[in-house]
């Protein structure tokens, strides 16, 4: 039985780095085990959305083939089901960064917490924040949470704006998508109603905001990093509000082939549950190497029990974030090493098993933003012939032209699995 792994490198693609001889850090890194497939292999490179930046939530749902403007209800859905929540339709879920804020003026939406000092803020809330609805808070990893609240009869309104300054909210009809934006104000602004439907909501949302900002400085973890002159965590910025799931196909159904994922990221487990697949348990680790040893593990489980497994590896996203091209392309070369490296021993091109690698958006570690450019995609399978590169540049100049959207890779892949068993 053929089989098919899809690889999403979160904000793989990026610009071309000076300090890299001008080469990106996808083709600047060395990558042996990778040019072994690029033996039977075809380049696709379809954009996401267009004129606008994707968001990862928007990039994964497009590249497993989900219209994020016809799908998404918000991204808070997947956020909080992917820490294990389990909002009801007409609950209100919302991703949660925890950040500081000094004078009303934005210092960080990222304070960077150990998963201790999370779940001990985790509790903080729950147990001391008291509004008029009942509430869920809860961990995710590093600044991250999620939060639900639980609507009383009337259904909370997905219409409201977003108290995090640097994203701005979309909306597709009832469907609802983020956008960074290139420059914003430092200004804190509560959360607005776009409807009269929506005051109750942004009203609760405010509430909930300011009784949280009170119980974070008083907290435990507070006064300790503020001892030890660590960033400090006493303010939350909610967004992406979503009242109903989405209704996306089920991906097992849709193609026939059994589904697994194995990604450690709350909203990448979100989405794959949402679309139907076992999502396999791995955490986020810090080391990357361990990482995608872990990973690399609980892949090759996969594919003794599944048909097609979607991996997602996050670190090369974080980094370019940061700036850091040279570790960018460090974490590319890991990959090969140790994830491709062990894939190569389960799996058989010549055989009829497919290998696809792209990333959700481009990120610029020049800019240190996700950027509209269209993504670079390798998909590997007997029926290709050979290429001599996987870069930007090679996409660019040598795509399969009849690709140009990403929610057209998943299609072409299935088929290729189909038309392969
Ligand atoms: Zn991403």
């Amino acid at each position: 039985m053929a089989k098919v792994v899809f690889l999403i490198v979160d904000g793989m693609a990026d610009d071309r780095i000076p300090q890299l001889n001008n080469h990106t850090p996808l083709s600047y890194a060395d990558k042996p085990n990778l040019s072994r497939l690029l033996l039977h292999s075809e380049l696709l490179y379809p954009s996401v959305l267009g004129k606008l930046a994707p968001e990862s939530d928007s990039g994964v749902m497009a590249d497993l083939g989900y219209d994020p403007r016809k799908y998404s209800t918000g991204r808070g859905w997947f956020e909080c089901t992917g820490v294990g929540l389990k909002p009801e339709e007409g609950d209100i879920s919302l991703r949660v960064n925890i950040g500081e804020v000094r004078d009303k003026k934005l210092i960080s939406v990222r304070t960077y917490l150990s998963q201790e000092e999370l779940k001990e803020l985790e509790k903080d809330i729950n147990e001391k924040v008291s509004i008029p609805y009942s509430f869920e808070f809860k961990a995710g990893v590093g600044y991250r949470a999620g939060l639900v609240i639980r609507h009383k009869g009337k259904k909370f309104s997905p219409y409201i704006s977003n108290n995090e300054p640097g994203y701005k909210v979309r909306f597709y009809g009832r469907h609802k998508l983020s956008f960074a934006l290139d420059s914003h104000s430092n200004r804190i602004e509560k959360i607005k109603p776009f409807k009269k439907e929506a005051v109750e909501t942004a009203n609760v949302l405010n509430d909930f905001i300011e009784k949280a900002s009170d119980v974070l400085v008083h907290s435990q973890v507070y006064s300790k990093r503020k001892k030890r002159n660590e960033p400090l965590p006493n303010f939350l910025f909610l967004r992406d509000g979503a009242v109903e799931a989405p209704k996306m196909f089920d991906i097992n159904r849709k193609y026939g082939a059994r589904w697994a994922a194995v990604v450690g990221m709350p909203l990448e487990q979100g989405i794959a549950k949402a679309a139907g697949m076992h999502v396999y348990d791995v955490s986020e680790r810090e080391d990357v190497s361990e990482d995608l040893e872990e990973k690399a593990r609980a892949v090759i489980d996969a594919l003794r029990r599944f048909d097609a497994v979607y991996i997602h590896v996050k670190q090369t996203d974080a980094v370019s974030h940061l700036g850091k091209f040279v570790e960018k392309y460090q974490i590319i070369e890991k990959i090969d090493g140790i994830l491709i490296g062990k894939l190569l021993e389960v799996l058989d091109i010549e055989e009829g098993d497919t290998f696809v690698m792209t990333c959700d958006h481009a990120t610029s570690s020049l800019l240190k933003r996700h950027i509209n450019s269209n993504i670079p995609v390798l998909v590997s399978n007997k029926k290709f012939g050979g290429i001599s590169e996987f870069s930007e540049e090679a996409c660019r100049s040598h795509h399969e032209k009849r690709v140009k959207h990403a929610t057209e890779i998943m299609p072409l892949v299935m088929k290729l699995w189909q038309t392969g068993n």
